[in-house]
């Protein structure tokens, strides 16, 4: 990895913003090899210098987690040329080279959301033989039955080329407007909308709240995210 402005990624990796490291600098807390840095853009080689802040070590890593509560009318990609992406959401602190969404979610499907620029991690979250559950709340148009929710626990064929893992289904709120909580260990291309529309239900409000141990961070409005904490990282992978 190429060697990075400190301020770039001191900010990255904490809740300082570029413009209170460039103060930190300018009192002379930050220290790079033991040396009191005189300028914020110092270029840093993460592999190799050790970085204290206030004398403290700090430890640089090369990959970021972000987790964002997605809003509507968003599209899960890294840049789209019409269309703004969660990525145009980051805010600059925790902007760092590579990012890209962990996955998909429609555009009107809103809730939890990882961004990374760690592939392996990626790949670890999102392959099916991992079986790291996601959970999602939908609002359907119509109630279901029993027998819905016996096929989703089965698994079943979407049509001739796609099956369907097994799923939990749950009834959250009965109701014309039914809310229900499916948990799925896949992501195939519109699968929950595809599943119950199977059953001749359409999906009216879609939104993941979970991804294996970890719960989208209800402080989170939508259109905002964080990094997640080392405890939360340890959780989810
Ligand atoms: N299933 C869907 O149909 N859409 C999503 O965005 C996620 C899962």
């Amino acid at each position: 990895m190429k060697p990075e402005r400190l301020d770039k990624l001191l900010a990255a990796q904490s809740t300082i913003s570029r413009k209170d490291v460039k103060g930190l600098v300018r009192k002379g807390l930050v220290s790079v090899n033991g040396v009191v840095v005189k300028s914020a853009d110092l270029k840093i080689d993460i592999q190799k210098d050790k970085v204290s802040l206030c004398g403290e070590p700090v430890t640089l890593t090369k990959y970021s987690y972000i987790m964002m509560n997605k809003p509507a009318g968003v599209v899960s990609a890294t840049r789209d040329g019409r269309e703004k992406t969660v990525v145009d959401l980051v805010p600059e602190y925790l902007l760092r080279d590579g990012l890209f969404p962990a996955g998909r979610l429609d555009k009107d499907t809103v809730g939890f959301m990882l961004i990374t620029n760690d592939g392996d991690f990626a790949h670890r979250i999102l392959s099916p033989k991992n079986h790291v559950p996601k959970t999602y709340v939908a609002q359907l148009d119509q109630p279901i039955d029993q027998d819905i929710i016996s096929k989703f626990e089965e698994g079943f064929a979407l049509d001739v080329k796609t099956n369907c893992k097994p799923a939990s289904l749950k009834i959250i709120e009965t109701g014309e407007r039914e809310l229900v909580e499916v948990i799925l260990v896949e992501g195939m291309y519109h699968q929950i909308k595809r599943m119950f529309e199977h059953f001749g239900r359409k999906v009216v409000h879609l939104k993941r709240i979970r991804m294996g141990a970890l719960y989208l961070d209800e402080k989170l409005e939508p259109g905002e995210c964080r990094e997640l904490t080392q405890d939360e990282l340890r959780k989810i992978t």
